[in-house]
């Protein structure tokens, strides 16, 4: 019999294959791997847009009788990153979004394929709060992915002690602020923000997450 001493210090070669040596992922979703629209920004698309897009329902809250409806393009590339992640490492998921909404989404990306679900999946009532100013943050010491890393699109979420990975946000436009004239350092209206469509092809051919493989191949 062996001990479990023995068992720890005993060379195995089957080592980076066996679930609690793998380093946990906690991805984002929402502009990490998809980005979500309403039905009236959808409108506005031409068809080859609208085509890149699925219809969801959800209910935003649990003790609500409230149907939402939105759009989801998922950001290509998600099933070789779910695929490389799922076979090298623990994967959770943290969403800042609503339950029923992270539900929807979770089993949109997750769904189709069940070999591959997430450990863990937190929405918005797992956050930490801070004041001063208001946000809300995804400690990974409050989750199971201790010493894990994050894969978000926005550092504001990210916990100082946590050790992370930013991909560029997938959106459909592109905020350009261009500044008309400097009066003082306070005149903020004289910043002007537009959003431009971003050109199609670029959307589908986004290879942020395979950049994101890249980088994540270092770690093990
Ligand atoms: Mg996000």
């Amino acid at each position: 019999m062996i001990t479990r001493k023995e068992k720890e210090t005993k060379p195995n070669k089957t080592t980076k294959t066996t679930k609690p040596t793998k380093p946990w992922v906690v991805f984002d979703i929402d502009g990490t791997l998809s980005m979500t629209i309403d039905p009236d920004e959808y409108e506005t698309l031409s068809d080859d847009y609208k085509n890149c897009f699925e219809f969801i329902t959800y209910k935003p809250y649990k003790n609500k009788d409230i149907i939402s409806e939105a759009w989801v393009m998922i950001r290509p590339n998600v099933d070789i990153l779910l695929k490389y992640t799922f076979d090298n490492f623990r994967v959770g998921i943290w969403s800042i979004g609503q339950p029923g909404y992270v539900d929807e989404m979770v089993s949109l990306i997750f769904g189709k394929n069940t070999k591959y679900y997430p450990e863990f999946v937190y929405n918005f009532t797992n956050c930490l709060r801070e004041y001063h100013p208001l946000r809300f943050y995804k400690p990974l010491s409050e989750s199971p992915a201790k010493d894990g890393y994050i894969i978000e699109d926005s550092i504001d979420v990210v916990d100082v002690n946590d050790k992370y990975f930013l991909v560029p946000r997938f959106d459909l436009y592109d905020s350009i602020d261009s500044i008309d004239s400097i009066d003082s350092i306070d005149s903020i209206d004289s910043i002007d923000s537009t959003e431009e469509l971003i050109d199609l092809n670029t959307l589908i051919n986004d290879d942020s997450l395979l950049i994101l493989i890249r980088k994540l191949e270092n770690l093990i």
